[in-house]
């Protein structure tokens, strides 16, 4: 079965007609931190599939709404996990009534509209699922359905796009060079101490001080990952803390539901953790 990946749909996002495609109504606030934005803007005035490589929680899906936005395109966002079947994807017959009727899946979708295609963490798919993509990211756009014999071909403005978190996959679960060679890739990585104080400020409300003090605590514990963390906290996290801050609710258990709750449930690197909560904030 298809996951969508937001479950809460923002009000700048409003859904239309066609299934799973939304376009971006308002400009979602993004802060670059390179020239990300103008080199994919070429890789879609090519057509060119982009990979975004990153820790989860850098900003790797505000990227892409915001690029939908600029260019003007609908976005139609894939949650990949190993349950994801090819039909998930290109569609499947469905029986409404006496009837059988095709109903198209969200990347045959995508590509008869000419939407951004965005499928989050690629490598929890199932190579099987994976190559279904493969002939959208060649030079004819093509996109065969085996249960129809159609071939639809990619309408312009459609662009494949596959996020990728190299921290944390195992030898047995890594995308194939037969994948991975097809995309642009464009790296991400936490933003700069000042960017991601300024985010933290403006996806929350919290006062600059606030926002420096918890970006200074990220710091801290992304350096615990040789400890047994799995992953550093991304920004995600520091801007759920303050937004709980922001509220009223004190920065010690803002930071402790919001922050050291999600990383991790072991008790020497909780105490670590609440250790450096009580000194910074
Ligand atoms: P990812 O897709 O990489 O897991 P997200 O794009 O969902 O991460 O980022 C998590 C949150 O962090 C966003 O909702 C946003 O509040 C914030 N964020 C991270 N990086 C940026 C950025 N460069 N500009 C604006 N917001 C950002």
């Amino acid at each position: 079965m298809l996951k969508q990946s937001r479950q809460t749909v923002s009000p700048d996002l409003v859904h239309s007609a066609e299934h799973g495609a939304r376009w971006v109504a308002r400009e979602p606030y993004y802060l670059a931190s390179g020239d990300e934005v103008e080199v994919f803007a070429k890789c879609h005035a090519r057509g060119l599939p982009v990979m975004l490589k990153g820790p989860t929680g850098c900003g790797k899906t505000r990227f892409i709404e915001h690029m939908a936005w600029k260019l003007g395109r609908p976005l139609v966002t894939i949650a990949c996990h190993d349950d994801l079947s090819a039909s998930d994807l290109t569609g499947r017959f469905l029986i409404k009534g006496d009837e059988t009727v095709w109903v198209d899946g969200p990347l045959t979708t995508a590509a008869r509209l000419g939407a951004i295609c965005y499928l989050d963490e690629v490598v929890e798919a199932r190579q099987d699922t994976v190559v279904v993509i493969h002939p959208l990211t060649d030079d004819r756009r093509l996109l065969p359905i085996e249960k129809t014999g159609d071939v639809v071909e990619a309408a312009p403005g459609f662009q494949l796009v596959i996020s990728y978190n190299p921290g944390y996959q195992h030898a047995i679960k890594d995308l194939k060079p037969s994948t991975r060679q097809r995309f642009v890739t464009l790296e991400f990585d936490f933003p700069a101490a000042g960017a991601e104080a300024e985010i933290v400020a403006h996806e929350s409300g919290v006062k600059r001080g606030t926002a420096q003090a918890l970006v200074e605590l990220a710091h801290k514990v992304r350096r615990l990952k040789d400890q047994g963390l799995a992953e550093g906290p991304g920004t995600r996290l520091l801007v759920s803390a303050a937004k709980l801050i922001a509220d009223g609710v004190s920065a010690q258990d803002a930071c402790q539901a919001a922050f050291v709750g999600p990383l991790t449930d072991d008790p020497d690197l909780v105490s670590a953790i609440a250790d450096l909560v009580a000194a910074l904030l």
